[in-house]
């Protein structure tokens, strides 16, 4: 490709509003154009990448045995509402005004929906079948590029099963496929157990590359190979058990005295034995969560142990419920309320609580003796340094990036919409389905995010727009035209994909510049003083190493470099 007619506008100045590098770079690069908020044009260098990546990705699904299809991204509304999914997804939904149809955000229903037409018996399982689509979502805050875009390309794909165990076949396939994707595409992730969210399914992982701009927290070892979201994660922290005989349960006057430090100050106690009393509205139900001293709440490990998402009640509704202001409130005869309490606190005694009386508190208080707890669970959000649950060692906190999410998603969506298969006693079972996303702009930020320096992008030859950026220093000079033009004749006849930098009137300095930003993995420049001697010189950009050879070796030395 000569760049003298190649439309690739490049910037010298960052875009205002881009706080990533790779949102930076992948506008002055001449990758993307904003076009609206969260909407993206794809300029050709940018949408040369894009098909190298997809193009990775189909060969890794083809070699699981997936088949590629395309859905409309215009749905009919009802299909959404027959699952639910309408309300569920709220106003990330993209609605159409003169008729009722959806954007699709997914496509678990349509798929299911053909599933439900074609799929009749045991015979016609397992299938896997994918697409690479666009997908709508009316993000609230579409941010960072590309990474969180209204208007996005997702590889979706979707496996129909006879039973569990080989619904745990096809999640496994898609678990390494998905690894190949990534690796190929010169990505450094990791893997974490992730929240399946209140809408079911029996497990999930997500894909994570570690970015301090990720919207995501995970917990993980570096010691073992323990990594999880935070919504899901735990960690080892002893529980607070039990201490001596339980007193009688006493009231404790506390005159303004409302949160947990202020409670451990005043009565000349550690926190441990503090137990917080936190309500919340499970779709009606008035719950009452108990926590250990200072430990924090994880609202999705409520929704789990709940079995559906629950929200912090109202301060007027607290008083009405309690008889308390949020502070005062404890579960010691407190009526109407489901009480569940985390892990640590199961069986203690020797707490401090609310008294559901403000400026009040209760001490002594026995779990065992005092409160009807409807559970235990693992509530409390996980705090960097504490133990790996696998093997104890500190937990690191980190912020990531999630680039891809496989789900096990189990006969939710085959129920719902009827997508049965008759087994071989001619029994009618509901289809056990997963399905698995990737986010196709995300590895393309992510891969700047973790190759580029102050003066562009570094890209891996697998997915760099050309393999090699060729430029002519001084287009004046006969020799030196006709010399660059022979080398790119002969590295496109070697099969290389060749960006030519062939502008007149453009000085080196520049060039050279825009070389560096493009970030081609090899430059290979042409100019008056080494082709003096014979010589051209070559740049990898990703080392920053330069070697003079001599021509007839340019693309001996090319190939050499780029089959490693
Ligand atoms: P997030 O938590 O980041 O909003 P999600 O959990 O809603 O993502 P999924 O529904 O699991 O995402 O979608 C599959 C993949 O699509 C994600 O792993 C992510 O890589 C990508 N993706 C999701 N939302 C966006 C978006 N708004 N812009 C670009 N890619 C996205
Ligand atoms: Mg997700």
């Amino acid at each position: 490709m000569r760049l003298s007619t190649y439309f690739l506008p490049t910037l010298k100045e960052n875009p205002a509003d881009a706080t990533m590098a790779s949102h930076r770079l992948m506008v002055r690069a001449g990758l993307i154009r904003p076009l609206a908020a969260g909407i993206y044009s794809w300029l050709p260098l940018g949408w040369r990448v894009m098909k190298k990546v997809m193009e990775i990705i189909r060969e890794e699904m083809d070699a699981i045995g997936a088949q590629e299809f395309q859905l409309p991204a215009l749905n009919p509304i009802e299909i959404w509402e027959e699952t639910g999914r309408v309300e569920a997804f709220g106003d990330t939904l993209f609605h159409i005004k003169n008729r009722p149809l959806v954007l699709a955000p997914t496509h678990e229903e349509i798929f299911t929906t053909i599933a439900k037409d074609h799929i009749k018996s045991y015979r016609d399982l397992p299938q896997i079948w994918y697409q690479i689509q666009t997908k709508f979502r009316n993000e609230p805050r579409p941010r960072s590029g590309v990474i969180r875009g209204r208007q996005f390309f997702m590889k979706d794909s979707y496996t129909f099963d006879r039973s569990f165990e080989d619904l745990d076949k096809s999640y496994g396939l898609h678990r390494e496929a998905y690894k190949k994707i990534y690796s190929r595409s010169g990505l450094k992730f990791f893997v974490v157990g992730a929240y399946s969210g209140a809408m079911g399914g029996t497990g999930s992982q997500e894909f994570m590359v570690e970015s301090a701009d990720g919207e995501d927290t995970c917990a993980v070892c570096d010691n073992c190979d323990y990594a999880a979201n935070l919504e899901v994660a735990s960690s080892r922290k002893d529980p607070v058990g039990r201490v001596g005989e339980s007193r009688p349960v006493e009231e404790i006057h506390t005159p303004n005295i409302k949160t947990i430090d202020q409670v451990a100050g005043f009565l000349k106690m550690s926190t441990e034995r503090l137990a917080k009393s936190l309500v919340y509205n499970a779709d009606g139900e008035a719950v009452l969560i108990l926590m250990a001293g200072n430990d924090q709440l994880n609202e999705s490990k409520l929704a789990t142990a709940l079995g559906k998402t629950a929200y912090a009640m109202q301060p007027e509704d607290l008083v009405k419920l309690t008889g308390a202001n949020a502070g005062s409130i404890g579960p010691v005869s407190l009526k109407k309320f489901r009480i569940i309490a985390d892990k640590r606190l199961e069986d203690a005694n020797e707490l401090v609580s609310g008294a559901n009386k403000d400026d009040y508190h209760l001490g002594h208080i026995d779990l065992q003796r005092d409160v009807k707890i409807d559970g235990y669970y693992d509530l409390r959000t996980v705090e960097p340094g504490e133990g790996c649950p696998n093997c104890g060692q500190k937990l690191r906190i980190v912020n990531a990036i999630e680039i891809g999410h496989i789900f096990k998603l189990g006969t939710k969506y085959s129920a719902a919409l009827h997508a049965n298969y008759l087994d071989e006693a001619g029994a009618e079972k509901p289809v056990v389905m997963g399905s698995y996303g990737i986010g196709v702009e995300r590895i393309i930020a992510c891969h700047i995010e973790q190759n580029h320096d102050d003066n562009g992008i570094k890209w891996n030859k697998s997915i760099a727009p050309f393999d090699v950026h060729l430029a002519s220093v001084n287009m004046d000079n006969k020799e030196v035209v006709a010399a660059a033009e022979k080398v790119f004749d002969d590295l496109k006849e070697a099969g290389f994909d060749v960006l030519y930098d062939d502008r007149q009137g453009v000085s080196p300095g520049f060039k050279f510049k825009d070389a560096d930003l493009l970030g081609m993995p090899v430059q290979v420049i042409v100019g008056e003083r080494n082709l003096k001697h014979g010589n051209i010189e070559l740049k990898f950009r990703n080392t920053g190493e330069r070697k003079v050879v001599p021509a007839g070796e340019v693309i001996g030395e090319i190939k050499k470099f780029l089959a490693n």
